[in-house]
């Protein structure tokens, strides 16, 4: 069974959870925020489960854990515990409608089951429309001294004002790279330079590295993209558009057209994108830069090609590659076309990474 010691690079969470635990000022209303992948589900399991505990453990530090082994925790853990209720949006809505909280609020009422407690955890809790925030709000006014409601978000932006000041808002934080790496070596038995690369692609997120970690395809996209990269000087216009229409979006179908009207594009998957990948290329072209790199490198399997880009590229010519990164990512936001944009950052890159292996040529 997981415990809080499992949670990993979100300690002021972990503390402030098992502390209310102990001293049962236990709130009734959390918002749990963080983005998907986070370890949302995963910590608000076990805070549940050790409210739930019969049997709790002290753990090295004298804080509060799940026992594991008590009816209740062997309930939550096989996600049948009665006092443990997940609440979710239909499949077939957009959100969380008003009848889903009014159902919730019908239930509030009834006693726990068997436990001390009854805990409610609302998924995709930013989904709620205003109608079934306000229908919310009534039960976390005046709740049942017994019930606690976890709303699981992506982010808070959503939440009506008079629902976040009813609710301990516990944010989570990006957890740090290198407990990342170490997670995914020690845990999972990744390889260091792969763990390496999972962990920066995943932005902090743990369980977006563990997923990297196990998806096939990152490797290949990856070499596919270094690849570009490192012999992109010598591509023509043609081979970067060639690139940059992977990325274009999928046509629809269209009835009375030809096959080539039908045709669809394939959509970018796994790492998601060049462009997520360039900003860690020359990052590791920078690190190449320096006479003793300091940290380590995410392409460790490309020193040769990063090291004879970085002894061609001056530093204001990564400047300007990197002002193109953050062009291109504004203009995505903006909604431009994702091959279109990408082709222009593609050229650009080309460009300076051209012009400097010019300039360097050895005159005779
Ligand atoms: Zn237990």
């Amino acid at each position: 069974m997981n415990q809080f010691s499992d949670i990993i690079g979100q300690d002021q969470i972990r503390d402030h959870l098992q502390d209310a635990v102990k001293s049962g000022h236990i709130s009734h209303a959390y918002i749990l925020s963080g983005p998907k992948d986070a370890g949302k589900h995963f910590i608000a399991n076990i805070f549940a489960s050790a409210i739930l505990c019969t049997d709790r453990q002290m753990d090295s530090r004298g804080m509060p854990e799940p026992c594991g082994s008590c009816i209740s925790c062997i309930q939550a853990a096989a996600g049948s515990n009665p006092d443990m209720i997940y609440v979710r949006r239909q499949p077939d809505r957009k959100g969380i409608g008003v009848d889903v909280i009014r159902a919730m609020r019908d239930d509030v009422v009834t006693l726990p089951y068997a436990a001390s407690h009854k805990i409610y955890i609302i998924e995709d809790a930013e989904t709620m429309n205003a109608q079934a925030q306000n229908a919310l709000l009534k039960t976390i006014e005046e709740p049942p001294s017994y019930a606690v409601i976890i709303l699981l978000a992506d982010g808070t932006d959503r939440f009506l004002p008079t629902v976040m000041s009813r609710c301990v808002t516990l944010q989570m934080r990006q957890v740090p790279e290198e407990r990342i790496v170490r997670f995914l070596t020690e845990k999972l038995g990744t390889g260091p330079a792969r763990a390496a690369a999972c962990a920066n692609f995943a932005s902090g997120v743990l369980g977006r590295a563990v997923k990297l970690a196990a998806d096939e395809q990152f490797d290949t996209e990856r070499r596919e993209a270094a690849d570009l990269l490192a012999g992109i000087g010598q591509k023509s216009y043609a081979d970067l558009a060639a690139v940059a229409a992977r990325y274009a979006p999928v046509k629809k179908k269209s009835a009375g057209t030809g096959d080539a009207a039908a045709q669809t594009a394939p959509n970018a998957t796994g790492i998601g994108s060049i462009a997520e990948v360039c900003p860690l290329w020359f990052r590791d072209v920078l690190v190449m830069k320096d006479k003793e790199p300091a940290i380590y490198l995410i392409f460790s399997d490309r020193v040769s090609e990063l090291k004879r880009m970085a002894d061609a590229l001056s530093y204001e010519a990564i400047g300007r590659i990197w002002d193109a990164i953050t062009e291109y990512r504004r203009q995505i936001a903006r909604g431009t076309a994702a091959d279109q944009a990408m082709l222009v950052l593609l050229t650009e890159i080309r460009d300076q990474v051209r012009g400097s292996l010019q300039k360097n040529v050895p005159v005779q």
